[in-house]
């Protein structure tokens, strides 16, 4: 769990969160395995691009809007926030309006790119803007949204299960949806816990874009056709060779 909860929940309600604008972390428990999956959150942020980056964004919105500062030192930061109203509300946004929804069963029924061709012509670039999935969640039709939250939880569930494994977990959206997107939009993908890991680790390390890496990653892996294999912590590109 991660900050964001926290400004949605009361903290009492979390067995542990942790806040990535001030390196900080909270354990409600003595529970080990809540400290695993916080302490994940922890290396997510100092370990990646899409961390650090997330950290100095948090930091500028936490100045403008709780402390509001009008000291001249922060001038030039306030002039920053509001050059940049537009990205510091996407964040802010991408951060609160994630929902989670229980489940037994759930089927993706789309994945929904919605692209930004403002800068195509020119620069060649395309800019994903935001990933919606129709889900049916337990018979009922749902919509969320897919982004950088996703990735992180997904990230630290599965580090906490491989240490402490559940036999039968009671599933939710914001913790294990990863597999089920990764299944409808890449079916070949071959789905075991480290590779999801590596996938949303390779996706956070490089950009501060993650959700874009994740889909340009699953592009890749079905555009190339490669199989990847991760051993001590390596991951190793094959051509995958089609049998005569
Ligand atoms: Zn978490």
């Amino acid at each position: 769990m991660t900050s964001s909860q926290v400004e949605e929940n009361n903290h009492s309600d979390l067995l542990g969160y942790y806040n990535p604008a001030f390196f900080d972390m909270y354990l409600n428990t003595e529970r080990d395995e809540v400290f695993v999956h916080e302490y994940t959150h922890y290396i997510q942020n100092i370990s990646t691009v899409h961390g650090l980056i997330h950290f100095a964004y948090k930091k500028i919105y936490w100045l403008e809007k709780f402390i509001g500062c009008t000291h001249p030192l922060y001038n030039e930061i306030q002039n920053l926030c509001h050059q940049k109203k537009s990205l510091m509300d996407h964040m802010s946004e991408a951060i609160g309006n994630v929902k989670n929804y229980p489940y037994k069963s759930i089927v993706v029924e789309n994945v929904n790119l919605l692209w930004n061709y403002k800068y195509k012509e020119k620069y060649d670039v395309e800019i994903l803007k935001s990933v919606t999935l129709d889900l049916k969640v337990d018979g009922d039709k749902k919509s969320i949204v897919f982004g950088y939250k996703i990735i992180k939880e997904n990230m630290a569930r599965i580090m906490q299960n491989h240490f402490y494994p559940i036999n039968n977990p009671s599933k939710s959206t914001t913790y294990y949806i990863v597999e089920d997107v990764v299944k409808s939009y890449h079916p070949n993908f071959p789905i075991n816990p480290q590779n999801l890991f590596a996938l949303c680790d390779i996706a956070l390390l490089f950009t501060s874009d993650s959700t874009q890496m994740f889909f340009k990653l699953l592009d890749f892996c079905k555009e190339n056709n490669k199989e990847y294999h991760i051993k001590d912590g390596t991951i190793t590109v094959t051509k995958k060779i089609k049998a005569a």
